[in-house]
């Protein structure tokens, strides 16, 4: 597995624009990975947090294939039911999907933890905007995620 050829440099770490978000940094999955920890690491929020922009990528001096790794792994976890932030990745994209946009309410309302310190007085404000409207064009909204979903099937 190409995992094995990480000499953990921190490269891709370095470069990756949602580390400083991740529960664990892009050379931390690959050493859980060659430690065969795979489950922590179904479980973690770095997953859903890369953005399969492929700096990592282009910085790491064997060519570790990083973002596919992520890529295979995220599908992994959603077969599984693993992953923190799945519920709330899955709510995301179905509300923009079905509308055009999402919504802070929905959002409010599936996280917990700190959200819900924040969710009443936010609410109480009218920062939060329970009614959501939709996007004109529903159908290039369709098309999109349509393309999206081949594309994935396609990797
Ligand atoms: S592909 Fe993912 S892990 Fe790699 S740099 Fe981009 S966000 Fe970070
Ligand atoms: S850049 Fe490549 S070799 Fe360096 S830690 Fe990241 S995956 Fe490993």
């Amino acid at each position: 597995m190409e995992v094995r050829q990480c000499e953990q440099c921190a490269k891709c770490s370095g470069g990756c624009p949602t580390g400083f978000a991740m529960d664990y940094l892009p050379h931390q999955i690959v050493r859980l990975l060659q430690l065969e920890l795979k489950e922590t690491v179904l479980e973690s929020q770095a997953l859903w947090l890369c953005t399969d922009c492929k700096i990592c990528l282009s910085l790491c001096p064997h060519q570790i294939n990083l973002p596919n790794i992520m890529k295979e792994l995220k599908r992994e976890a959603r077969m599984s039911g693993a992953g923190k932030v799945q519920a709330y990745h899955d709510a995301f994209l179905a509300s923009v999907e079905r509308y055009g946009r999402t919504s802070a309410a929905l959002a409010l309302g599936i996280r917990n933890g700190s959200d819900k310190e924040i969710r009443w007085p936010l609410l109480k404000r009218g920062k939060i905007k329970v009614f959501r409207g939709r996007v004109h064009d529903k159908v290039a909204m369709k098309r999109l995620f349509a393309q999206g979903k081949r594309r994935t099937l396609d990797v």
